[in-house]
């Protein structure tokens, strides 16, 4: 069953809650960036901690995108639809996940895709030895 118009609507709200959220985390997260290379006397305790705070960040930025993404599709009427094959995106995966773009079949084979073309695991290779 596809999105009605009320479970967009509620999705809108999540959506726009989150995107507040996000944005939000966003700023912190680059306060304390700042504040830790100004404390942190340990060069490598600090390279670690901020790699850490970019990745957080780096994912983070990574879900706001998918979020502002799935708004516009709101405003567009394509929202609740695969971006891949055009079919509805059943309302109770929106409910979860409201900022996906791809219906489970496309996300499944995305997933398999993005598995196999990045990096392999060491055992792979010595078993091919
Ligand atoms: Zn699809």
């Amino acid at each position: 069953m596809p999105a009605n118009n009320e479970e967009v609507g509620g999705c809108r709200r999540a959506l726009e809650a989150k995107r507040l959220e996000l944005i939000g985390r966003q700023h912190n997260a680059e306060s304390i960036i700042i504040e830790r290379v100004a404390d942190a006397a340990d060069e490598s305790v600090l390279a670690n901690q901020r790699d850490l705070a970019v990745d957080t960040l780096n994912r983070e930025a990574a879900v706001l995108r998918l979020v502002t993404e799935a708004l516009e599709r709101i405003a567009t009427g394509e929202y609740g639809f695969c971006m891949e094959c055009g079919e509805p995106i059943s309302a109770k995966r929106l409910a979860a996940l409201p900022w996906a773009a791809l219906c489970l079949k496309c996300q499944e084979v995305a997933d398999r895709l993005d598995r196999t073309s990045g990096p392999r695991p060491k055992s792979w290779f010595q078993d091919a030895a």
